[in-house]
Parts: C-alpha cells; sequence; structure tokens
C-alpha cells in the first residue's frame, strides 16, 4: 500500500518510519528542506531512541523516502496523512488549524483519487468535516474519503509505543475509508492490539479526552504533593498507596514540577477553548491549567526558600531542560518557567542536558552551558534536578557536594531522598511533596 506522510516531526517521521516497517510504501513530505536533506542523507532531526537504525533499516528496503514535493508524495497513494503541528493559537488557547488546513489544500490539488486523507494530527472536533469541506472547495471532482486518526504516542518511547499500541483510534464515515485505515494497521491488527472504529467526532475527542485525563492525574497528584509537604506525608507512599488500586492504577502518579512538553498544556487549552465555544464549560480542565501553573511556580518559591530568598549573585546547576527525559523537545518544558526567574532574579545558571542543549542555546539564553553533572555543579549554591534523566540518576553526591560553595538541592524529580543527601553531605534539600531539611 502507497502511503504520503505530510509533516515529518516527532509524530509524522516516526508514524512514516514505522508505517514502512509494516511493508508500505512511505513518502514522507516536509516544507522544512532542511529536515529533509537531512533524512536524505540518512541523519534523524529530532532525537528519538531508536529511530536512526529503523530509518536506516526501511530507507535501504527502498519502502521509505522524503521528498519536499508534496505532489509526488501524494501521487498514487491510497492513505494520506496529515501530521502537521496544532499549536495553540496565540491569545486564545485554540489550536492553530492553519498547517491543517494549508497541508488539505495542497493536498486536495495534488492527489488523483481515490485517496483517504487522514488527519494524524490532534485536531478539535469538528476539524475533519473542515478538512473535508476544505478539500472539496479546491478540488470538486476528487474522490476521496476522510478519517480521524489521532496519535498517542509518547516521545522518547515513541516507536514501542507505535508498534505496541494500547489502542488504535479510527474515525470514519464510510467503509470504503474504514477498509483502507484497516489495512494500514492490519499489521497490529493481527498482533491482537485493539482497532477502535468510531466516528469522526467521538475519535476527535477521545485524543483530547486521554490527554486532559492524563494532565488532571499528573495535577492531582501534584497538589496532593503540596499537601504532602505541609502535613509531613509522603507523596510517593500515597502514589504508591493509591496507585495500587485497580481503579486508579500507577502510571502518571509522580509529583514534579509541572506538566509540559508539546501536547499536555496545548491540548487542555484547547479543551478548555472548545468547552467555551459550546457553553459547556470544562471546568476541570481550567483548573488543571491554572493548578499547573501555580505548580511551576511553586518549584521557583522552593529554590528561593533554598537560597535563603534571593538568587541574586547564586550560581545555580540545572540538570535537565527538556521536558521530560529521552527526547530533545523542550516545548513549555519547566525549565522555560524555573530558568528564567532564576536568571532574572540574578543567579548565574549553568545546565546540562544530554540532548536539550541545541534547543536551549535558542530558547534560554543567558545560561551557560556545560557537559557535566560534576562541573556544572562545581562552587554552586544549589543543584536542581529538572529532569530525570538516567546520567543523573546515580550521581556521587558526596563528589557533587564536596564540590560545591554551598551543598544545597532541589529534587524537582524526587530521584533522591532527604536521607541520602544529608549523608552526601548536603546541608539542605528539597524534593517534591516529600520531607525536606535545611
Ligand atoms: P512538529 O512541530 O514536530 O512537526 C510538524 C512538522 O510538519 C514540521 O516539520 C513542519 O515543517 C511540517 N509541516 C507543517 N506544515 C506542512 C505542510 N503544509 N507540508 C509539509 N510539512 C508541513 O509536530 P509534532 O510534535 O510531530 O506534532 C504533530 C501533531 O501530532 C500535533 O497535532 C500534535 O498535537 C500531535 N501529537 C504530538 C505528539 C508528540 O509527542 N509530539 C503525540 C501525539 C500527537
Amino acid at each position: 500500500m502507497k502511503i504520503a506522510m505530510i509533516g515529518t516531526g516527532y509524530v509524522g517521521l516516526v508514524s512514516g518510519v514505522c508505517f514502512s516497517d509494516f511493508g508500505h510504501e512511505v513518502v514522507c513530505v516536509d516544507k522544512d528542506a532542511g529536515k529533509i536533506a537531512r533524512l536524505e542523507s540518512g541523519e534523524v532531526p529530532i532525537f528519538e531512541p531508536g529511530l536512526d537504525a529503523l530509518l536506516a533499516t526501511n530507507t535501504a528496503s527502498g519502502r521509505l523516502s522524503f521528498t519536499t514535493d508534496l505532489a509526488r508524495a501524494v501521487d498514487g497513494a491510497e492513505a494520506v496523512f496529515i501530521a502537521v503541528g496544532t499549536p495553540s493559537r496565540r491569545g486564545d488557547g485554540h489550536a492553530d488549524l492553519s498547517y491543517v488546513m494549508a497541508a488539505a489544500e495542497e493536498v486536495a490539488r495534488a492527489a488523483t483519487g481515490p485517496v483517504v486523507i487522514v488527519t494524524k494530527s490532534t485536531v478539535p472536533v469538528g476539524t475533519n468535516r473542515e478538512v473535508a469541506r476544505t478539500v472539496r472547495a479546491a478540488n470538486p471532482a476528487l474522490d476521496f474519503d476522510v478519517a480521524s486518526n489521532p496519535e498517542f504516542l509518547r516521545e522518547g518511547a515513541a516507536i514501542d509505543d507505535f508498534m505496541r499500541p494500547d489502542r488504535v483510534i479510527v474515525g470514519v464515515e464510510t467503509d470504503r475509508a474504514a477498509e483502507v485505515m484497516a489495512d494500514v494497521y492490519r499489521p497490529l491488527f493481527l498482533r491482537d492490539f485493539p482497532i477502535v472504529t468510531t466516528d469522526l467526532e467521538s475519535a476527535e475527542m477521545i485524543k483530547y479526552a486521554a490527554n486532559a485525563f492524563l494532565a488532571t492525574k499528573i495535577t492531582f497528584i501534584n497538589e496532593i504533593a503540596a499537601l504532602c509537604e505541609k502535613t509531613g506525608a509522603d507523596v510517593r507512599e500515597v502514589a504508591k498507596g493509591i496507585g495500587l488500586d485497580g481503579r486508579i492504577g500507577n502510571k502518571f502518579l509522580h509529583a514534579g514540577p509541572g506538566f509540559g512538553g508539546s501536547c499536555f498544556p496545548k491540548d487542555t487549552r484547547a479543551l478548555a477553548r472548545i468547552g467555551q465555544e459550546y457553553a459547556q464549560p470544562m471546568t476541570i480542565t481550567e483548573t488543571v491549567i491554572a493548578v499547573n501553573e501555580a505548580v511551576k511556580k511553586r518549584m521557583i518559591d522552593k529554590c528561593l526558600d533554598l537560597l535563603d530568598g534571593s538568587f541574586n549573585g547564586k550560581r545555580v546547576a540545572v540538570l535537565g531542560v527538556t521536558f521530560k527525559p529521552n527526547t530533545d523537545d523542550m516545548r513549555e518544558a519547566p525549565s522555560l518557567t524555573l530558568v528564567p526567574a532564576l536568571i532574572g532574579g540574578g543567579a548565574e545558571v549553568v545546565a546540562v542536558d544530554p540532548e536539550g542543549r541545541r534547543e536551549g542555546e535558542t530558547l534560554l539564553p543567558r545560561v551557560v552551558w556545560d557537559a557535566d553533572p560534576y562541573s556544572a555543579a562545581e562552587d554552586a549554591d544549589l543543584i536542581v534536578i529538572l529532569t530525570e534523566w538516567n546520567a543523573f540518576r546515580a550521581l556521587d553526591l558526596d563528589r557533587i557536594a564536596t564540590g560545591m560553595a554551598s551543598p544545597r538541592m532541589a529534587d524537582l524529580r524526587n530521584v533522591y531522598s532527604a536521607d541520602v543527601a544529608r549523608v552526601a553531605g548536603f546541608e539542605a534539600y528539597m524534593g517534591v511533596g516529600r520531607p525536606g531539611f535545611g
């Protein structure tokens, strides 16, 4: 089967590579010529574990290719996936659909049909019908169907998530679209991964409901963490105690510095906005957004407390700037709130991140970059663990403490504990939702 993938970002590239690994013939398109040039030379423009090897295998097999020429990619394709960005529209939080609609129009002009135009991007309810209207207006003679196929992969584990999904959601209106989508996903179907075929509106809503639910779960435990700090309870014990209840589950119960990333912040804002448009307030989601902002600010206060109320003239080592480990993605990362607050307050910030430096250099000006946590912590007044990369999980804390000017730690991912920090020679330690000292 021939597939065209429009957009080679975190979702489009992973999906395109994995579809080719299923045995389909896939042409990936991006209008970013630099990205396509790198992909054509075998280079992966993002950091995603395992993607380079899979890309190399499938390019070598001849099933996977890259182009900036959308018309060439779409020509003869039975399914065309739109996997372009849907960032928050400035000002009102609505998902910006301009990239999706522009892609739909280009596809309409280039396609010969019959073709299924599949929206993989996260889009508000009603967008697939809007895509259909756009395509019809641009090319009234085209024989096409639309399908909604939201993506649930997680950056950092994207290939495994794509190859072994909890479920695949497919929204369709016609049998023909359902058949094409079944062909696309047949390799997963044969391995018994559930494929939920539903209507367009439900498929679109499932994606937002899923992300808002997960963001709510994280925010709930973050709020419980704040109360734990006041009451002397340990949020890790609480999370374990509630997570063993099968109705609750133990995932997404790690207290931390607030959620960030390319999806949860913008998708919760978009859901709240959809609610406003339909005069059906999404009160829980709106509260989650507000609480998450408060959580991020609380992390600044934590650092301030550890530095006796002032950042001025202090040296702070920040370990991790990406929004989570195993990705180079910094979209809406907690570091983008904390680091400017530290620098704005007069601190010198030295940052270390295994993959975040390239983006970080643009997004976090005035940061000094280091490749090594030990030299970054040298002479520092505070060390902040902001992203729980494996490289930061087993540090020699005695060595870190010895080199620091005043050994204090803000462990915003609860990687260590007060006891471990005390034994290593730290004079102050704060985690999130757990007892600290100093
Ligand atoms: P991204 O910003 O990394 O990539 C989008 C790509 O599309 C860019 O390379 C851009 O150049 C390209 N593009 C835009 N318009 C184009 C056009 N007309 N023709 C060709 N290329 C075009 O975005 P992403 O993170 O991959 O997200 C894509 C969508 O998937 C979003 O709706 C997002 O919400 C959703 N999603 C993302 C994730 C994730 O973890 N990143 C997970 C699930 C769903």
